[in-house]
């Protein structure tokens, strides 16, 4: 069996880095040349379709039927000429990953003949047999039908001769059963309501747009490799392998110097993300051996969400091509870091302000500190909805490992916004302020040095950091689809912003001036959510304990998360909103509970079939080996002779008997487990039977095939080894 192990590395070892051609020279030549953008739209759509699409983007109107036909046409033309044969609507159902149907241009003509041909409709709406897309049971499969309707605001692009149209996935009921659905409406309720607030300091604002800016890391291993390894292609992670001797100790691998095949792979990628016009700017190694970071330019939110998703998919493809596995899991490899998929985000105005940098008055600071106040607010209500966002069967592993921000969720605001906040903690009362304390805050106001945008005042252990000009989600997985927690947070600061509002304008209705109503809301904010500020190490035991006693949560339990997403003020905030209805809340839990069972189901089948077929047998044939020569020392030798020198011999014997007996009974056991929990009705009780009585096996069995694996014979060993998997390349 082990020979395919050694075949394997043989393969790595005649490994040479893959030439790739580049396009042109300079990036700006080529960038985009994929994407039907502004430019091309206005080269191949009339004014007034190009007008149609651009209003539907910056301002949310529709396009009508004999607009779409235009559209339709013109993007036809450009479709043709670059090369594309079909089209496909491209979606984010609630899977880890994107769909797409393809269907060629053709079309019958006259005589016998076709015809390349792009309607209106086919551009605006397709209905791709949905019924085997999750749904939560939104969906019967008596009405299975749904459909996909074209998103303007993200632009189409060509992959591999297709055409793909970014759309949203909507049941015929009119739920979404997508990602992009509620991220579409999340981001629509910050806009206005953060409009709504910044018109407070600038009636100029008309529109308020997110952005997010991710940081995707990955590992690559080995294709050879990975194939010997049906753990990692099944499940994506390894879920056995003793850890190397040598892994991540000696910090030699983070920034290092990139290893020339695995560069060869960036600049294919890179080349590839240009065409498609994703602006990929940073990319480095990690902390983990074998790990890399791959970051754009940021851009508007859900274009840069899809973006992240194109370049996920490339990088499968790509990776390939340089015989290398790409690994996305949250912790494919035990013991050393895990991957995660930082979100950088802030909120710009059409005027061109980010609403979180520090500005260069009192005026725009106060609306900076409006902004991060606001912010701090709505992640200390919402502490459980964020994490739920985030949490999920791969990501608990990371979360709370000491590498990976904590289960807990806080804040880090760096020294100089922490001291602003709480100077004005202090400084407004609840009684009108003299002049003299006015003029002293908005001094200090005035005072916010320019040394946040430093990278001085960093945390590296907060899940959610200030930096400076933008807020930092640390707590995101790598496989994650970024729109999970975009969707909680820009909600959550959405509904913080409108309450904040109302608070302002009673104020001010009772006669208050507007500074001094603002001044007050933001301190009585401050007090109220001081608990979720926390700037030491996260990663330390005394976190947890001062966490335990404010009162913040700290879950590393996927079904006990997802409780959170019914309580009755999710619901609400949700509703009030208009981003999920209860009905399609109650949808994604399910999603998610039957997600997590299914996962920990598959992790668990395949153990269990490598522990009985692969481990086991091996420890036997070992340990016969080890049978054989004992007694043939015994033939050989006098008693007092093999009697020393079958000491150690008999040991190991009897150690591999050990572990060879109880991965047996323990997978026995787990199989009996797993039946149980299957007869489960309920998603969220078969999740938690999952949770308790499935998934602790998998860390026991592992710890007796990772102890086989340090004393059954190297020749033997049927699976590549973390020290191969990590270090051969
Ligand atoms: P680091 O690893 O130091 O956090 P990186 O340069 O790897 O930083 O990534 C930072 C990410 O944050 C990039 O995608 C960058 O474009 C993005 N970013 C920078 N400013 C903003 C902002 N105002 N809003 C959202 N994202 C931002
Ligand atoms: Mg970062």
């Amino acid at each position: 069996m082990a020979q395919f192990r050694f075949k394997a590395l043989e393969e790595v070892l005649k490994r040479k880095p893959v030439e790739v051609k580049r396009e042109e020279n300079l990036v700006s030549d080529f960038y985009g040349m994929m994407v039907f953008d502004r430019p091309k739209m206005k080269k191949y759509l009339s004014k007034e379709a190009f007008k149609a699409v651009v209003d539907a983007v910056d301002h949310g109107t529709t396009i009508d039927r004999k607009m779409a036909d235009q559209v339709a046409q013109g993007m036809k033309s450009w479709a043709l000429e670059s090369g594309a044969t079909h089209l496909t609507h491209w979606f984010h159902p609630l899977t880890d990953g994107t769909a797409e149907k393809h269907d060629a241009f053709i079309v019958h003509g006259e005589n016998g003949t076709v015809v390349e041909s792009l309607s209106g409709s086919m551009l605006s709406q397709q209905e791709p047999d949905a019924s085997s897309f999750p749904s939560g049971g939104i969906r019967q499969t008596f009405e299975a039908r749904g459909y996909t309707a074209w998103d303007p605001s993200s632009p189409a692009f060509i992959v591999d001769n297709t055409l793909c149209i970014p759309t949203v996935f909507i049941s015929y009921t009119g739920e979404a059963l997508d990602y992009k659905t509620p991220l579409l409406r999340a981001l629509a309720a910050v806009d206005n309501a953060a409009t709504e607030v910044c018109q407070m300091f600038d009636k100029n604002v008309t529109k308020v747009n997110a952005n997010l800016g991710w940081e995707q890391e990955y590992f690559l291993v080995d294709e050879a490799l990975f194939m010997a390894r049906p753990d990692l292609i099944l499940t994506g992670r390894t879920l056995m392998g003793h850890s190397a001797s040598k892994d991540q100790q000696l910090d030699d691998h983070y920034f290092s110097s990139i290893p020339t095949r695995v560069f060869r792979f960036m600049e294919d990628l890179e080349n590839e993300a240009y065409k498609l016009g994703i602006p990929v700017k940073t990319r480095h190694n990690e902390v983990a051996p074998n790990q890399f970071e791959l970051a754009p330019i940021y851009e508007e939110l859900n274009l840069a969400n899809d973006h992240n998703q194109m370049v996920m998919d490339l990088m499968k493809k790509i990776a390939r091509r340089h015989n290398f596995a790409v690994l996305f899991h949250e912790k494919p490899f035990a013991g050393i870091n895990g991957s995660g998929k930082h979100n950088n985000w802030s909120l710009s105005t059409d005027t061109g302000v980010n609403l979180y940098s520090p500005g260069k008055n009192p005026k725009s600071n106060l609306q900076f500190l409006t902004f991060v106040i606001n912010t701090l607010k709505a992640l200390y209500v919402n502490q459980d909805l964020l994490l739920a966002s985030v949490l999920n069967a791969p990501n608990t592993h990371r979360l709370g490992a000491n590498e990976a921000p904590p289960a807990i969720i806080s804040a880090f605001l760096g020294t100089e916004v922490s001291k602003m906040l709480d100077m004005m903690e202090e400084a407004v009362v609840d009684r009108k302020m003299t002049p003299d304390e006015k003029t002293a805050l908005k001094l200090n106001i005035g005072r916010i040095p320019e040394i946040i945008l430093d990278n001085t005042d960093r945390n590296r252990t907060s899940p959610f950091a200030f930096t400076g000009n933008r807020f930092e989600f640390r707590a995101v997985g790598s496989s994650a689809n970024c729109a999970a927690a975009m969707i909680a947070l820009n909600t959550a600061v959405a509904d913080q912003l409108v309450k904040f509002k109302i608070d302002v304008d009673a104020l001010i209705e009772a006669g208050v001036k507007k500074d001094e109503a603002i001044f007050q809301v933001l301190k009585k904010l401050i007090i109220e959510s001081k608990d979720i500020r926390f700037d030491g190490n996260g990663y330390s035991e005394e976190w947890k304990i001062e966490a335990a006693r404010r009162g913040l949560t700290n879950l590393t339990s996927v079904p006990t998360a997802l409780e959170a997403l019914h309580s009755k003020r999710v619901i609400e905030m949700y509703g009030k909103a208009g981003v999920l209805s209860p009905r399609e809340i109650e949808g994604r839990v399910e999603v998610e509970l039957e997600k997590y069972t299914k996962k920990i189901q598959i992790e668990s089948r395949v153990l269990g079939d490598l522990a009985s077929n692969h481990i086991v047998p091996t420890g036997i044939e070992y340990q016969t080996m080890l049978l054989e020569n004992v007694k043939n020392l015994k033939l050989v030798f006098s008693n007092e002779e093999f009697n020393s020198l079958s000491e150690g011999r008999l040991e190991l014997i009897r150690e591999i008997g050990g572990h060879v007996s109880a991965i047996k009974a323990k997978v026995k056991e787990m199989t009996e487990a797993r039946r149980v929990a299957n007869m489960i009705e309920s998603e969220k009780e078969k999740a938690y039977a999952y949770e308790a009585k499935v998934r602790p096996y998998l860390d026991d069995i592992r710890y007796h095939i990772d102890k086989l694996e340090l004393i059954v014979d190297n020749e033997l060993w049927p699976l590549p080894k973390y020290r191969e998997l990590l270090f051969v390349k």
